[in-house]
């Protein structure tokens, strides 16, 4: 099959490869290098790209919601009308299999569509008006209004295990376009002919929706300094990161040592603890162990979501649930993992963690097939080790998880404090359990963006009231989420007009009420129009 790929960077419209550093995609079932060299962005072509977005975000953010919305769909239509093609290149560059990748397009495609409805309903833009009261006394009151306003050009980051929903056209740049910034994407090194077809797809979308030039841009790089340059051209306005608590950080600490710092949106790693209480435990170990390691060796596990921490009470119970655990992970095989890097550093990370005070192993998988092969592996430890050892914390991105056995509540509870911030939480319980423990879902509450009750954290349903985030170091801001539709206010900011004549206001914020959109008028929830 043929694939039309250049290598190059997407300045708007125009193609350039004016770098001499080059690099291949590796395919990581065989190790084997990919075709087609991939022209690392210089620091001019940043620029260019950068400029261009700035230019188009002029124009770009004044086009009605509707053209937007066109847009948006235009690009899920494009998505699909790359076929196959798409699947096959992505399926070489990330060993990912092809039900997971034509599920995770359905998801991205859908993204984008929900974007699209959020727009045409329009009341995302948070339309607040107080209207004037010229008599009031001892001073009047001035006619106040607000809403969402786009930031700018903003730079996105792709992470490597999802090449689709978190990448070049994924939930960041849906809702940067959503917002009506435009935008400059790293495209990631581990997948970049999967970054250029997509980029491809969304350059179609926007030649065929009439977007200015310059909306869309994509500088490939296998370097950190091509990252680091977008982040610190003065006229991006945020980031939206999805990666390596490593990488985001970095670029956290770089966004803010600017002469003009602005917000980066990092979605980091996480280790998602599990709690799993007497009631839940003795009632269905089997059940609740068969799901942990279907969830935890799901994928090779390079979920952000992968449960990485289960903690429980000692009981008879919690003993047949640990048994049952092991068997079920010394069932299971390994699996290929995106990158050699990845897979270096998961093996690194199992030395360490069976090297550890106090941590032993319970069971771990087959290994099997070649390449970059990662492995399932249970670990289990105590309390009073995991109370002393903050690195028993951190994220071993790939298959493996540790229980860690408390010996009563309060041992829990002592746990649940000592966390730092996550993704998500989740609890196995019952209602009596949910009713006595109602002291640990009010310390998970300050822990993390998402809580679970008899479930497991992979997943994540893409909708309106979904939250994908979490305090530090799961991301660098606890008060929003990369997933859902909420993730559009990363990119926008409120600005306030006073005393402005109808004729001159924002549609949203006009009288008639023209969009017939939701607003805040004098403290009520309406869609009233008046006059
Ligand atoms: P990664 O190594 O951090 O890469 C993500 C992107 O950041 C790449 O484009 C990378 O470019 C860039 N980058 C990394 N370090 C950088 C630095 N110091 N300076 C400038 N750019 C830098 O992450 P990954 O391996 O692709 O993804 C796996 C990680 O993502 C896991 O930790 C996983 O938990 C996390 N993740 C989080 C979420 C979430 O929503 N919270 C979702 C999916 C994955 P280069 O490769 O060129 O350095």
């Amino acid at each position: 099959m043929k694939m039309d790929l250049t290598g190059k960077n997407f300045i708007g419209h125009e193609r350039s490869s004016a770098g001499k550093k080059t690099f291949k995609a590796i395919n990581p079932v065989n190790g084997k290098e990919l075709e087609t060299i991939f022209h690392e962005a210089t620091p001019a072509e940043v620029d260019g790209a950068v400029r261009k977005g700035e230019a188009a975000f002029k124009i770009y953010r004044n086009i009605s919601r509707q053209k937007k919305a066109d847009f948006l769909n235009q690009i899920a239509d494009e998505f699909f009308a790359k076929g196959d093609e798409l699947i096959q290149r992505c399926m070489a560059e990330t060993g990912l299999p092809e039900t997971r990748l034509t599920g995770e397009r359905g998801r991205t495609t859908n993204q984008l569509r929900l974007f699209a409805e959020l727009l045409r309903e329009g009341s995302w833009c948070d339309a607040r008006i107080d209207r004037a009261q010229p008599d009031r006394q001892p001073v009047p009151k001035p006619d106040i209004r607000s809403m969402q306003k786009a930031l700018g050009p903003v730079g996105i980051f792709g992470a490597s295990n999802f090449p689709l929903a978190f990448s070049v056209g994924g939930g960041d740049t849906a809702s940067a376009l959503a917002a009506g910034c435009s935008v400059v994407v790293k495209a990631h090194p581990a997948h970049p002919g999967t970054c250029e077809m997509v980029g491809n797809a969304i350059l179609a979308a926007v030649q065929k929706s009439g977007m200015p030039d310059g909306v869309f841009n994509m500088v490939q790089g296998k370097s950190i300094g091509v990252g680091m340059a977008i982040v610190k051209h003065p006229l991006i306005r945020a980031i939206g990161f999805t990666g390596s608590f490593r990488g985001g950080k970095a670029l956290f600490d770089a966004a803010s040592q600017r002469s003009v710092p602005i917000p980066v949106f990092a979605e980091m790693g996480s280790t998602n603890p599990v709690f799993i209480l007497p009631g839940a435990v003795k009632e269905k170990h089997e059940e609740i162990a068969r799901g942990l390691a279907a969830s935890v060796t799901l994928g090779v596990g390079q979920f952000c979501t992968n449960p990485g921490l289960v903690f429980l009470q000692r009981s008879e119970a919690a003993e047949a649930f640990k048994n049952a655990v092991a068997e079920n992970f010394k069932e299971s095989i390994s699996g290929t993992m995106l990158t050699a890097g990845i897979q270096k550093a998961y093996k690194s990370g199992l030395e360490k963690l069976g090297a550890t005070t106090g941590v032993l192993s319970l069971a771990e998988g087959r290994e099997l097939g070649e390449g970059f092969q990662g492995k399932p592996v249970i670990f289990q430890t105590k309390a009073e080790y995991f109370l002393t050892n903050p690195k028993l914390e951190e994220e071993v991105f790939g298959p493996s998880t540790i229980i860690t056995v408390a010996d009563d509540k309060s041992d829990l509870l002592k746990i649940a404090e000592s966390l730092s911030g996550h993704l998500t939480a989740t609890l196995w319980a019952n209602e009596n359990d949910l009713c006595s423990y109602a002291d640990l879902v009010h310390i998970l509450e300050c822990k993390a963006g998402r809580l679970i009750v008899n479930g497991f954290p992979t997943g994540v349903e893409v909708c309106h009231a979904m939250i994908h985030g979490g305090p530090f170091p799961a991301t660098t801001d606890s008060r929003i989420t990369s997933v859902g539709t909420t993730a559009v206010r990363r990119f926008t900011r409120p600005v306030c007009y006073q005393n402005f004549p109808d004729s001159v206001l924002p549609e949203e914020l006009k009288n008639e009420n023209p969009l017939n959109i939701m607003r805040l008028v004098d403290g009520k929830y309406t869609r009233e129009r008046f006059i």
